[in-house]
């Protein structure tokens, strides 16, 4: 992945509906959100908001879980045992994010931050020199996870190029359902590190959580076994740890450029999906624009959306319910 294909994506459909007036800001949910009108929130990078006034005063260990399905997995170990907050809030660019003097200060206040790792967080580690936080530990929760790098042709349809180098692969980790139990469980090894005096309470609280993960697999496992080999195209790639779990195919990633798209990029596209012979074209989550829908129209594949969970609610289940969403709509696009 040299770039971040959603991230042209997102910012034409951002254009296209704001235009329209037919879409806020919260709407926009993806990597490839821009951090700028993220931040036009004030509350948006304000981030570890205590839950309540009583959390600051019990000696409850304080986790940063960087974003999202970081957030979820490592909420749903810690319980209420320990205090969770999100650095990131739910739908910012976690690709490309800048930090700001609110994450450095967050950072600094907490025992444990909780990255996904492989590369993902970028911001990271000069946040975190920034924070001078002797004490402070972090847990990788893709320690010992091995990689995949690009396993799909790159089609760029726009000029525009930006670096965006995943030099340590693709970091779509928590998309794979199994890979996920392992982020779980470096999760719970890591809390326990930290705070052993709730070891018991990590380890029931993990337990139920992965036992919940092992039946979604499960799910998977019997619901796409009969769709082996079928061929799909996405604008995001954030699937390939979901598709080699579950024997689809990967075919490309298309990346459509930031502005307009122009008729070129249009047949560009067109031409792309034709060549692979695609089954199946995916977007994003919450997108919905007529432009994309003609695009699919002309190719005689429908385009459907799979959630990335970069964005989403808070909540430990929402894990559950996105990914049995992306199950239907893989099953639906398959058959
Ligand atoms: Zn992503």
């Amino acid at each position: 992945m040299r770039r971040n294909p959603n991230h042209a994506l997102v910012k034409f459909l951002a254009a296209s509906l704001f235009v329209s007036g037919a879409v806020s800001g919260a709407f926009l949910s993806s990597c490839g959100q821009s951090p700028s009108s993220v931040q036009s929130t004030p509350a948006a990078n304000s981030s570890t908001v205590s839950p309540s006034p009583a959390a600051n005063t019990e000696n409850r260990l304080r986790v940063v879980a960087t974003f999202l399905p970081i957030y979820l997995f490592s909420k749903a170990v810690a319980g209420d045992a320990a205090q969770v907050d999100i650095l990131l809030k739910p739908g910012t660019e976690v690709h490309d994010y800048q930090s700001t003097p609110a994450d450095v200060k967050a950072l600094s206040e907490t025992d444990v931050v909780v990255k996904n790792g492989l590369g993902m967080e970028g911001f990271l580690d000069s946040t975190l020199q920034s924070a001078q936080s002797p004490k402070l530990k972090v847990i990788d929760a893709s320690k010992g996870i091995k990689p995949v790098g690009e396993l799909s042709q790159v089609v760029q349809t726009g000029k525009e190029e930006h670096s965006h180098n995943h030099a340590e692969g693709n970091p779509h980790v928590w998309l794979d359902p199994v890979l996920a139990k392992e982020q779980v469980e470096n999760i719970r090894d890591g809390l326990i590190a930290a705070d052993p005096d709730n070891k018991a309470k990590y380890e029931a609280n993990a337990a139920v959580y992965l036992q919940q993960l092992a039946e979604l697999n499960k799910e998977f496992e019997q619901r796409l076994g009969q769709f082996r080999d079928r061929t799909f195209i996405t604008f995001h790639d954030a699937f390939p740890y979901l598709a080699q779990r579950y024997n689809l195919k990967q075919v490309a990633v298309v990346e459509i450029p930031e502005d307009q798209l122009s008729p070129t990029d249009v047949k560009e596209t067109i031409d792309a999906v034709k060549q692979f012979q695609a089954k199946a074209l995916f977007s994003e989550s919450g997108v919905d624009n007529k432009l994309l829908d003609g695009l699919s129209k002309d190719l005689n594949v429908k385009l459907r959306s799979l959630d990335s969970l970069e964005a989403g609610e808070t909540d430990p289940k929402h894990y559950f319910t996105a990914m049995r969403a992306n199950l239907q709509t893989l099953e639906e696009a398959f058959k």
